[in-house]
C-alpha cells in the first residue's frame, strides 16, 4: 500500500527455513482503537484521482489500453502467485533470485511489501470472520473490508512473528521496509519508456484497477459466490473474480484446502496463476508444485460443469452451499 511511514525493522536472520509459522501471534490491534493514516488515505486518493485524470488527457488508444492491462495482469501475478501462493501459502519453491523478482514484482503493485502482505494473510486463515480477522466483512461491513482496514493504523505494522521462515532474507526484509522504492522505479520505467500516457495509464490507471481487483477477493469473495465446502468462514468461489485475479477467485476451494498451488480445481474453474506457473515450472524457474490431494480432490471427479451458471459465478445465488463437490 501506499504508505510512507517506517516499520520497525526485525531481526534479521531468525529464521524457520522450510515452514510457515505455526503459532499465533495473537490478536490483531483492535480496529475501534486506531484510526486511520492520513498518509495512506492521502496518497491512495491521490493514485485514484491521477488514474481518472489520465482518462481525460490521454484519451484511449489501443496501445494505452493494452498497457493497461498488461500492466495490471504483469502486477496481478506479483500478487496473486508471489505475495498470495508463494510468501503466504509456500506452495511452490524457487530460487533465491526469482523469489526477489515475485516480491519486487509484487511490490510495484503498491500494496506494502511482501512480508507485511503474507503475514496479515497467514492471519487471515488462521481467524477468518472471527473478531480477530482484520478485514473479514462479518465484522465490520463491506467498506472496511475492501479497502478501509488497509489505510487503517491496526494494520500498518508487518507482523514479523507470523513471517519468520522469510526474514533470514535481508533483501526481501529491505523491501517491505522500503515499500516505495518498487513503485516508484516502476513508475518512472514507464515514464522513460513512454512519457506522461505510459505513466497515467501503465501505472495510475491500471494500479487502481489492480488494487480494487485485488481487494474484491476480502470483500466479495466473502459475501458474492457459491460455495462448495462448509468452511468455518464465508468464503465463495466465483468465475467473474478469478477472471479478474488470475484464479484468486476460487476462494472456497483455497479456504478448504489451502496449500494447494492451483484454486480452480475442476477444468473450468480457470486459474491463469497455475497456468503461467506450469510455465514456469517446465522452464525450472519454478518446482515442487504442490497439488491437491486426492483425498480432497476425489469428491470433485463428478462434476463437470457448473450446476448452473449461477452457481458458478454467484450472479444469482448468492449462497449455494454444498457439503463437497
Ligand atoms: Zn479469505
Ligand atoms: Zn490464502
Amino acid at each position: 500500500m501506499l504508505l510512507l511511514e517506517t516499520p520497525k525493522t526485525p531481526t534479521v536472520g531468525v529464521a524457520t527455513p522450510t515452514a510457515p509459522a505455526a503459532t499465533d501471534s495473537g490478536p490483531q490491534v483492535a480496529p475501534d482503537k486506531g484510526h486511520y493514516e492520513p498518509t495512506a488515505v492521502a496518497l491512495m486518493a491521490i493514485v485514484h484521482v491521477l488514474g481518472i485524470a489520465g482518462l481525460f488527457l490521454f484519451p484511449a488508444t489501443w496501445p494505452l489500453v493494452a498497457l493497461c492491462i498488461c500492466s495490471y495482469y504483469l502486477r496481478m501475478f506479483g500478487i496473486t502467485a508471489g505475495y498470495h501462493r508463494y510468501f503466504a501459502h509456500r506452495a511452490f519453491h524457487t530460487s533465491r533470485w526469482f523469489q526477489f523478482v515475485l516480491a519486487f514484482l509484487g511490490s510495484t503493485a503498491t500494496q506494502r511489501g511482501a512480508l507485511w502482505w503474507a503475514a496479515h494473510h497467514r492471519d487471515h486463515h488462521r481467524h477468518s470472520d472471527d473478531e480477530r480477522d482484520l478485514h473479514s466483512p462479518l465484522r465490520r461491513g463491506f467498506w472496511w473490508s475492501h479497502i478501509g482496514w488497509i489505510v487503517h493504523s491496526s494494520s500498518t505494522e508487518t507482523r514479523w512473528g507470523n513471517i519468520k521462515d522469510f526474514t533470514k532474507y535481508p533483501e526481501l526484509v529491505w523491501l517491505d521496509n522500503n515499500r516505495l522504492f518498487a513503485p516508484i522505479v516502476y513508475a518512472v520505467a514507464l515514464f522513460l519508456a513512454g512519457g506522461a500516457p505510459a505513466l497515467f495509464w501503465g501505472y495510475f490507471l491500471s494500479t487502481t484497477l489492480l488494487w480494487h481487483g485485488t481487494f474484491v477477493i476480502n470483500s466479495l469473495c466473502h459475501v458474492w459466490g457459491s460455495r462448495r465446502f462448509e468452511t468455518t468462514d464465508t468464503s465463495r468461489n466465483n468465475l467473474w473474480l478469478a477472471l479478474l485475479t488470475l484464479g484468486e477467485g476460487w476462494h472456497n476451494n483455497h479456504h478448504h484446502y489451502q496449500s494447494s498451488v492451483r484454486q480452480g480445481w475442476l477444468w473450468w474453474e480457470v486459474d491463469g496463476a497455475f497456468y503461467a506457473l506450469k510455465g514456469l515450472e517446465k522452464l525450472g524457474i519454478v518446482w515442487k508444485l504442490k497439488d491437491v490431494p486426492e483425498r480432497v480432490l476425489a469428491p470433485c471427479s463428478a462434476v463437470t460443469r457448473p450446476d448452473t451458471p449461477a452457481a458458478a459465478t454467484g450472479v444469482a445465488a448468492a449462497v449455494v452451499v454444498h457439503s463437497g463437490c
